[in-house]
């Protein structure tokens, strides 16, 4: 029996405020979609954490024994700088300023992006599909919406008329918003802009001569809206309804929205059942920014390479820091902060690692099952990995407590315990046991130091065919012999 029968989930849905029983569409089935990155520069420690919340219920819904079809994009087009409708594209200004090929930017990182991201222990997700493959859906979507009258042609670019749509439909269902305190609040068009309304927005873009990512389309030859290529590749991929869309609470609004509004233009339903959203990261207590060096990157955590830091931590330091607050709590990063849950991350492994030693008697003293429910029920509390953690640190002092012979368990107790901590610790929060990557160097070095032996020993011998023969083939691995006064070292 798959494990989603026997453990019922609840999931806070920002459409409805509230906490909402888990009910897919498709039995044993999940589709999820999250807005990806807009790949013109690095990506920063808010969206690693962004992505890494949806990492861990990506991986809990497969612990779940759900099947998931989880749909990341990549934006390679359409974002305009300040995420307004008139301006530059993002990925279009990095390039001039880089004087780079778009696409050269878009790959740089994209690469960075994944690099990044592997770094991290993420679960690549089943599809990745850019903006820019999407351009011919994206086409038939705008079509559809100037059909039903809601989207208007100006000059070559198409707009969304928010105020028509807001006759039938209603713009503002998920952020709240009401468009009569929206149009009240903003000042009027200058004449400049080829919108009826001033909270309209583009679906297509006219380019301008000088710019230099463009298709064809029936309109003009542009480039599509951001927020199309979001409802062009979810719906592409997981149907006109699907269950869970997600992304940073940045994107609420108008993003979501816009998706929103798009799709019920388009289809005449609502797209998703799940709408969630991944709270912010500060740093310091401030909000990050490159311009005042409230700064960090996610390569600089692992490198130790910033002034914010007293060292260097680990990936698995980092995801463990990031995963003791709650998804929709915003988590405030600081030297401090990580020095502590390093702390808490190795008490933890630790833990782990003694599980092995444990021997099984004859009865438990321990309620194990209670024990494991509890996890369960954290994570099936709107994946509240804080409260998991929680019932791992009460693992641990079972553990510490078995250790010293102040509490008994049965076999059968002993390896439910141990597969769901490893399950736990390794499957769904998605940690690492880096002693055991420790260990693995540790033999690396062992064998690389026999190696400079016998290469000693064969110079010795002046059998200078074996001792380079010896130093070529550690090369073509990867490893560097380095003589030195103080004898051979290496490098990998
Ligand atoms: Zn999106």
């Amino acid at each position: 029996m798959p494990l989603y029968t026997t453990q019922p989930l609840k999931i806070y849905n920002s459409l409805s405020g509230e906490k909402e029983n888990f009910n897919p569409i498709h039995e044993g089935n999940v589709g999820m979609y999250v807005c990806g990155p807009t790949v013109y520069s690095n990506v920063h420690l808010g969206n690693v954490r962004t992505f890494m919340s949806f990492d861990v219920i990506f991986r809990y819904f497969l612990h779940l024994d759900y099947k998931v079809r989880y749909v990341r994009n990549i934006t390679d087009v359409g974002h305009i700088v300040d995420d307004v409708d008139e301006g530059e594209d993002k990925i279009a200004k990095k390039a001039r300023l880089e004087q780079l090929e778009p696409m050269e930017v878009v790959q740089r990182y994209t690469v960075d992006f994944h690099d990044i991201l592997k770094s991290f222990n993420f679960l690549p997700p089943s599809i990745e599909p850019t903006a820019t493959g999407h351009i011919i859906e994206q086409i038939e979507i705008i079509k559809k919406i100037i059909d039903t009258g809601i989207g208007y042609k100006a000059n070559g670019s198409v707009y969304f008329d928010v105020v028509k749509y807001n006759e039938t439909n209603n713009y503002g269902v998920l952020s709240g918003r009401n468009i009569e305190d929206m149009l009240a609040n903003t000042r009027d068009l200058d004449g400049q802009s080829d919108k009826r309304n001033p909270q309209d927005f583009a679906l297509w873009k006219k380019a301008e001569p000088e710019h230099i990512m463009r298709w064809p389309s029936p309109w003009s030859d542009g480039f599509p809206g951001w927020h199309l290529e979001c409802t062009a590749m979810s719906t592409k991929y997981l149907g006109n309804h699907f269950d869970i869309h997600g992304g940073g609470m940045d994107l609420k609004f108008p993003h979501h929205e816009c998706e929103i509004a798009q799709n019920e233009a388009c289809t005449g339903q609502s797209p998703v059942n799940y709408w969630m959203h991944a709270n912010m990261l500060t740093l310091n207590g401030k909000k990050m920014a490159k311009s005042t060096g409230n700064n960090i990157l996610p390569g600089e955590i692992l490198s130790g390479d910033n002034n914010i830091l007293s060292k260097a931590f680990s990936a698995s330091v980092t995801r463990f820091f990031m995963l003791q607050a709650h998804y929709r709590s915003i988590l405030d990063f600081s030297d401090d902060a990580i020095v502590a849950a390093e702390k808490g991350y190795k008490r933890l492994m630790e833990a782990v690692d003694a599980l092995p030693v444990i021997s099984a008697g004859a009865t438990s003293s321990i309620d194990i099952a209670s024990w494991k429910q509890l996890c369960y029920d954290a994570m099936n509390d709107d994946f509240n990995t804080p409260i998991l953690i929680a019932q791992l640190f009460e693992a641990v002092r079972y553990i510490n407590l078995l250790k010293e012979g102040k509490e008994t368990i049965t076999a059968e107790d002993l390896a439910t315990f141990a597969t769901a901590i490893n399950a736990f610790v390794f499957d769904v929060l998605g940690l690492s046991d880096e002693k055991a990557a420790d260990s693995n160097n540790d033999k690396l070095e062992g064998v690389v130091n026999m190696l400079i032996g016998m290469r000693n020993q064969a110079r010795a011998d002046k059998n200078f065919a074996l001792s380079d023969q010896i130093r070529d083939q550690l090369i073509a691995l990867g490893i560097q012999l380095k003589d030195g006064k103080d004898g051979t070292t290496f490098s990998v």
